[in-house]
């Protein structure tokens, strides 16, 4: 059937009809005394979201912009800073910052595994000449469904001192709770197509006091991600360049809706669907590729021995019309993702268990009992 689909993948992740209808406006000027107020607006509930006092900023580009405008505008050329990675985005964020010369130390996890915070500590420690100019940190890694310990590494990097945190918050933020001004994170990252339920397209970046000293120093080349126009032009309601209008008025009736549920409905709701996929799955007779303790908000990693992940996926998508995301790279054929971000309800999680459950079937799946994820999900929905 057209246009049936349903995307649990994480990210992009489904968008609300409402915000939808909000952007089959036609464009208005940016320049206009109407689109200030959006801008006012939007800036306003941006901060609220990002648990922040400081001005957050908006750009045109993915996720993975963001993440560049938070590397360049706050290093040099030559600084060292570490890169805790433990899967696909970690790397890119290694990759990204060796791109403009910065001097990487990885400390690569098996992927998988959480980071351990020790590991961070020890490097901290030994570095009594304060070199060390960040520490770079994906919170969610979502090729693997594991939520990094942001809190305990952040308070690492507060006892160095020196160094900023920056943090992708990718498939975090509007997920699980993340008290940007509480912990004091310095730069923190995402994009529109995740937990923000809108369409791709806007990347964000909080930005702390202590950041924006490093700004001054900061030497890397910038223009259209200099961060400094847009900390100006916020606090204007205005904005450096043209920005997707349309996006815009998208992100202003997403954000209503966030307020209207409210940030700790916002978690639980996350937190519950997250605990009743995990607990289907695993009723299913499936192993769950990331631990219970450091389980994702965003996505659920399922890691199946009987059955070809790949064939799930084809399946569920041909039978019902239902997208999961498949491994990434060394991940490629070994797992499947089921993606719970954002606009996601119960009803969504338990139409993709009673779907897994009649694919599983059909594949061969023989250790399932039919009914007993649905069941599982249902008790978790019931319990919390
Ligand atoms: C999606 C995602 C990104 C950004 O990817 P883009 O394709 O550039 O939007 C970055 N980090 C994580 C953890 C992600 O899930």
């Amino acid at each position: 059937m057209e246009n049936n689909n349903l995307l649990m993948i994480p990210g992009p992740t489904p968008v609300p009809e409402k915000v939808l209808l909000a952007q089959t406006k036609h464009p208005i000027g940016h320049r206009s005394p109407e689109f200030s107020e959006i801008i006012g607006e939007i800036n306003e509930n941006l901060k609220w979201l990002h648990q922040t006092q400081q001005e957050v900023l908006t750009v045109t580009a993915s996720g993975t912009g963001a993440m560049e405008a938070g590397i360049i505008n706050f290093l040099s050329a030559g600084d060292r800073v570490i890169v805790a990675s433990n899967g696909k985005f970690g790397e890119r964020w290694a990759d990204l910052a060796e791109a403009f010369g910065i001097k990487t130390d990885r400390v690569n996890i098996t992927w998988g595994e959480v980071i351990d915070p020790e590991i961070i500590r020890e490097k901290l420690e030994a570095d009594t000449n304060k070199e060390i100019k960040a520490v770079i940190v994906t919170h969610s890694e979502t090729s693997t469904g594991v939520l990094n310990d942001l809190e305990t590494i952040n308070r690492h990097v507060k006892n160095h001192g020196e160094a900023l945190i920056i943090v992708d918050a990718v498939t975090s933020l509007g997920a699980v709770n993340l008290p940007i001004d509480e912990w004091g994170l310095d730069v923190v990252a995402s994009g529109s197509q995740k937990g923000y339920m809108i369409p791709p397209g806007l990347g964000f970046i909080a930005v702390s006091e202590k950041a924006w000293q490093a700004y001054e120093t900061s030497t890397l080349p910038k223009f259209y991600f200099d961060l400094g126009p847009y900390r100006k032009s916020a606090t204007k309601n205005s904005t450096p360049f043209t920005p997707p209008i349309n996006l815009m008025f998208g992100l202003q009736t997403a954000l209503r809706m966030m307020r209207e549920e409210g940030l700790e409905n916002i978690f639980a709701r996350h937190e519950r669907n997250t605990r009743a996929t995990r607990e289907a799955v695993q009723a299913l007779g499936l192993p769950l590729f990331a631990p219970d303790h450091a389980a994702s908000r965003a996505v659920t990693a399922v890691a199946p021995t009987t059955v070809d992940p790949e064939k799930v996926r084809s399946v569920m998508k041909k039978q019902f019309d239902i997208s999961l995301a498949g491994g990434q790279n060394e991940l490629k054929g070994k797992i499947f993702r089921i993606g719970h971000l954002g606009f996601i309800s119960e009803r969504d999680v338990l139409t993709v268990i009673s779907a897994l459950e009649a694919v599983l079937a059909e594949l061969g799946h023989e250790s399932m009992k039919p009914g007993a994820g649905v069941a599982a999900a249902t008790r978790v929905f019931a319990e919390l």
